[in-house]
């Protein structure tokens, strides 16, 4: 059964949504003795302490309560679901010169200057590209060279679990989306109890520096997971969040469900994306996020032999994720109120769980960021108990040095395997990791949840992804 795109989006975001809340034993922070923060909170024209209902008559009326809001946040009447806002933006608010690094990586290279860099050098923006160039041809052989074995699957196909029945619930595949199946190499959560690894995905955009500046003024650090055609689009602003202490790391080059793609079509997304971060800032980074979380162990693979590490987000159960939705807003799937909801639930499983934990934002559209800066970031800082925000790199314990290949010295943080051609040869460090690396992409798979239950629930994950990336594919000529 494959339902029109939109209409399975509008229709089954739903139940996803409000499976955030029956499921979870919650604590609330008044276990701690701190009753009176849990309930305190200041929204522009709303009484300190009050719930707030959603205003929008087409999506479900939610109330939460905050420990706290930026007393400058933006009213969650102006951050409207279905448009794409415009607001006022930073840009860019520091140009660095060439030659720059950051001085959180001693080690670090000189940074290019991103006004040489021509996007006519580069694919299209937002398509897949062409396997057929020199660099992607080189690359493929890379792989080849790697050592790594390629899991022999064929691409799913396009629709996600309930248009792939029989592969959604084959255990072999480890496909997270489906089933919840991790790979031992993957990373999902942050080791240390009421730690946060702090993600924000599809940027860099106009919004970002937005962030940026409530990261500044608040000494946070986060890791970005950047598409690599907007990169080209604002280097500028990679190298400002780069510049800035946060982790960056790939997110494709055009954001598709990478299962969908030949392993050819999956070595130049990551390939690109890669190289147009070196490009810009003078290191290769060695971990990625793969779109809508869509991975299998074959795509797993492929990004090993590639030199990255997979990072998703944290997944209690096939109905607690920790994803704030907030990526359906402008697909008008989700209403604000209905992020702060899941935000709300979020922090108390984290008081649940006993590891830290990775939760799914973004900074590709105006309503992410103003929910992420006004209401998101305020209350976690807020919350007790106290969260400890990290870039994820920094909450499994290593530098941000060991999160590029030109930094990483491969002794606390041993490299994942690569025989990538943009990568120096001096580091020498693909031998050691590509034995550890080889075992654990093969096999390794845990936590295979499987059932009708978690397909239904990701059916709906997978289609509202779907619907947002028709969004980000128009936005891609906007932005
Ligand atoms: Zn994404």
């Amino acid at each position: 059964m494959k339902l029109p795109v939109l209409a399975a989006a509008a229709a089954a975001a739903l139940p996803t949504i409000a499976a955030h809340k029956p499921n979870l034993p919650r604590q609330g922070p008044a276990s701690s003795g701190s009753a009176a923060t849990s309930s305190t909170f200041s929204v522009p024209g709303y009484a300190p302490g009050v719930s707030v209902a959603s205003s929008f008559s087409t999506l479900p009326t939610v109330s939460w309560s905050l420990p706290s809001v930026n007393p400058t946040a933006i009213p969650l009447s102006d951050i409207v679901p279905g448009t794409i806002t415009t607001q006022s933006t930073l840009g860019a608010t520091t140009t660095f010169p060439a030659g720059s690094t950051p001085t959180g990586i001693p080690n670090a290279p000189p940074m290019p200057n991103w006004q040489t860099l021509s996007p006519a050098n580069y694919p299209a923006l937002d398509k897949t590209p062409p396997t057929d160039s020199p660099q992607v041809q080189q690359w493929i052989q890379d792989v080849q060279n790697s050592g790594i074995a390629i899991p022999d699957f064929q691409p799913t196909q396009p629709g996600g679990c309930p248009a792939n029945l029989e592969l959604a619930s084959n255990e072999t595949l480890c496909w997270w989306t489906c089933t919840g199946c991790t790979a031992s190499t993957d990373i999902t959560t942050c080791p240390t109890k009421l730690t946060w690894g702090v993600t924000h995905d599809d940027g860099p955009s106009p919004y970002t520096p937005n962030l940026l500046q409530y990261y500044n003024q608040n000494d946070l650090t986060g890791t970005f997971f950047c598409i690599g055609s907007r990169v080209i689009s604002y280097p500028a602003i990679l190298q400002e969040e780069y510049m800035a202490g946060n982790q960056i790391c790939a997110h494709t080059w055009s954001h598709p469900y990478m299962t969908t793609l030949t392993n050819e079509e999956i070595i130049a997304e990551l390939g690109w994306s890669i190289k147009v971060i070196k490009d810009v800032l003078g290191v290769t980074p060695l971990c990625w996020r793969p779109p809508y979380g869509d991975v299998d162990n074959r795509v797993r693979a492929i990004a090993t032999a590639m030199g990255l590490e997979t990072i998703i987000w944290t997944r209690v159960s096939p109905t607690v994720t920790f994803d704030t939705g907030d990526f359906n807003i402008p697909g008008d799937t989700i209403s604000p109120s209905q992020v702060l909801l899941n935000w709300e639930n979020i922090m108390g499983n984290a008081t649940i769980i006993n590891t830290g934990f990775i939760v799914l934002e973004h900074d590709l559209f105006a309503q992410t960021v103003d929910m992420a800066v006004g209401y998101i970031l305020p209350a976690a800082l807020a919350f007790q108990p106290k969260l400890t925000l990290k870039p994820v790199i920094e909450c499994l314990g290593f530098t941000l040095a060991d999160g590029y290949l030109e930094t990483n010295d491969n002794t606390t943080h041993p490299l994942p395997t690569s025989s990538f051609s943009n990568a120096p040869s001096a580091t020498g460090a693909a031998g050691s990791a590509q034995a550890s690396a080889s075992g654990n992409a093969s096999g390794g798979t845990t936590n295979p949840t499987g059932g009708a239950a978690s397909v239904a629930t990701n059916n709906a994950l997978l289609a509202a992804g779907t619907a947002a990336a028709a969004i980000l594919a128009a936005l891609g000529t906007l932005l």
